[in-house]
């Protein structure tokens, strides 16, 4: 299950929710996400070994070249280690324009991209 945050920034100049978080599930290999492009699918492919599942997560992230929230999507990818394979964001810009917040409740560092105040973080919903 996901959840649903909201970020609002008390100068009243930024007020957005964003769903992020992941239920349960892991995809069998197999079931490498259609949306990646080729470039994408081969790096996706290397990390992959014959017993790997894949959890896929939607994260909270700040695009440089935006200057503006959104969420990406993360693979969780186990096998003896867990690792990450960040696709690229909904606003097309590439993986490297992003800072990426694990769990952005327990983050302080999380500004307006209006004004640069500290944002207030609450958690108004979840998701499936
Ligand atoms: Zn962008
Ligand atoms: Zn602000």
């Amino acid at each position: 299950m996901g959840t649903v945050i909201r970020l609002k920034c008390d100068n009243g100049d930024y007020d957005k929710a964003f769903s992020i978080g992941s239920g349960m599930r892991y995809i069998p290999k197999a079931e490498i996400p259609e949306y990646l492009d080729d470039k994408q699918k081969f790096e996706f492919e290397r990390f992959l070994t014959p017993d790997s599942v894949i959890n896929q997560r939607q994260s909270l992230c700040f695009c440089k070249r935006c200057n503006e929230y959104g969420t990406m999507k993360v693979f969780d990818v186990k096998n003896t280690k867990i690792k990450h394979f960040t696709a690229d964001s909904e606003c097309g810009h590439k993986a490297y324009n992003f800072k990426l917040f694990g769990n952005p409740l327990e983050k302080d560092d999380i500004t307006c991209p209006v004004c640069g105040r500290k944002l207030h973080i609450s958690n108004v919903g979840s998701w499936d």
